[in-house]
């Protein structure tokens, strides 16, 4: 046993891994498996986290008698848990998705607002300090909305504010049977602070999020662009084909393997014949098309582990890994086979001539390739349209 199953296999170690697995399916259950949907979730997690720590310390300035609320503060309570509550079977269910705003931010942050407010009105004289709770609302909407609807929540923050200084004033005037001109006055000098910081802020939050936004797209074109530089560097254009820089790198990874464990591989050369005379009849165009279809016809008879790449011109070159010489030149033989009856030209057959290679163990890749080259022209000077493995 080696050390790692040893150390997966003690009761401290198991213990862990259980634990860890338990932690997995909770989260799964709470925030949900989807992606988006765990996003949302856990942002209207936070979302809960910061009403329970605000509410704590309302709860401990209640519990101190520091402000005397009563009735309305449970009321409020009530209010915010329905809410978060409706959010949150809202967001689990999948409802929601059917939405444009599918993670509900604008329905949050209205709710948010109104929750501030009305707390605005029952914190007496502590109230300026629920203010931050307001910037805080429209941080978080504007990392998700649009420029419009972040403008529009702030307008419709700041008239929520208006109305809560209404009614915390009716009802102190109400209860002492005349305006408390000194409340008033922190009402108003809040307005007047809100109206300047309140704008602000949603502005400075929107452009951090127009940005985010932005690097967002760059880095997807960047990804792009780097799939299509990779594509690039290792592929024959005309083809498709690997190119000839990509299939020295997988000889060498071939060569590498067979260096660690010793298995058979074997390579072929293999050079369309007169292709020069294509071109010359029939234009150069025409003998692209030719590449293209030889290769189309030869790949498609290929093996699953072997590769075909463009070694250059009219040259190509085949790895057969796991495969002993005969088998190869039996591979190449039946290519051949397949390439005569390619409908190119109405006149003549195309055909190759090909050398085959089989890797003997301390040589070099390039003294393989040499041997292959070699047995290729042999092909040639032999008469052409044959593959030769000597
Ligand atoms: P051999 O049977 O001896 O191989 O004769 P060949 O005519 O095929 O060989 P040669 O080396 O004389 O000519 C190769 C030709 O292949 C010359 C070149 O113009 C053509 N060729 C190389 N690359 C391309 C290409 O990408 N497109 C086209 N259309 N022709 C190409
Ligand atoms: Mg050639
Ligand atoms: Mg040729």
């Amino acid at each position: 046993m080696d050390h790692e199953a040893r150390v997966a296999t003690l009761p401290g170690a198991r213990f862990r891994a259980r634990a860890q697995r338990r932690v997995r399916h909770l989260a799964d259950a709470v925030l949900g498996a989807d992606n988006r949907l765990r996003i949302r979730v856990t942002q209207w997690l936070i979302t809960v986290i910061v009403y329970a720590g605000c509410g704590l310390v309302f709860g401990l300035a209640v519990h101190g008698d520091w402000v005397s609320v009563g009735g309305p503060a449970l009321a409020w309570c009530v209010f915010v848990a329905s809410n978060l509550v409706a959010v949150y079977i809202a967001l689990r269910t999948g409802w929601s998705a059917r939405f444009q705003d599918a993670g509900l931010t604008t329905v949050q942050i209205v709710m948010g607002v109104v929750a501030v407010c009305w707390a605005y009105v029952l914190a007496g004289p502590f109230r300026t300090a629920v203010l931050l709770a307001l910037l805080l609302t429209l941080v978080y909407g504007a990392f998700s909305l649009g420029w419009r609807r972040i403008m529009a929540v702030t307008g419709f923050a700041l008239l929520a504010l208006v109305a809560a200084i209404v009614i915390r004033n009716g009802a102190v005037g109400a209860d002492s049977g005349r305006p408390q001109v000194e409340g008033l006055r922190i009402d108003l000098f809040n307005l007047g602070m809100t109206t300047v910081l309140l704008p602000a802020t949603s502005l400075v939050a929107a452009r951090l999020s127009s940005l985010r936004g932005k690097l967002r797209l760059e880095r997807r074109a960047l990804k792009q662009a780097l799939g299509e530089v990779q594509r690039l560097a290792t592929r024959d254009e005309l083809t498709g084909l690997p190119n000839r820089r990509h299939m020295q790198e997988l000889l060498d990874r071939e060569h590498a393997r067979h260096e660690r464990s010793p298995q058979v591989f074997s390579v072929a050369l293999i050079d369309l014949d007169h292709f020069k005379r294509i071109n010359d009849c029939h234009g150069h165009a025409a003998g692209d098309a030719v590449l293209r279809s030889f290769a189309l016809t030869a790949v498609a008879g290929l093996r699953g582990q072997d590769v075909m790449g463009r070694w250059g011109g009219e040259e190509f070159l085949l790895l057969m890994p796991g495969t002993a010489a005969d088998q190869a030149l039996a591979s190449v033989q039946r290519m051949l086979g397949k390439v005569r009856h390619l409908p190119y030209m109405a006149d003549e057959a195309l055909s190759f001539s090909a050398g085959v290679a089989e890797y003997r163990a301390g040589d070099t890749i390039a003294q393989l390739l040499e041997q292959a080259d070699a047995r290729m022209y042999a092909a040639k000077r032999a008469g052409r349209g044959i593959v030769r493995l000597d």
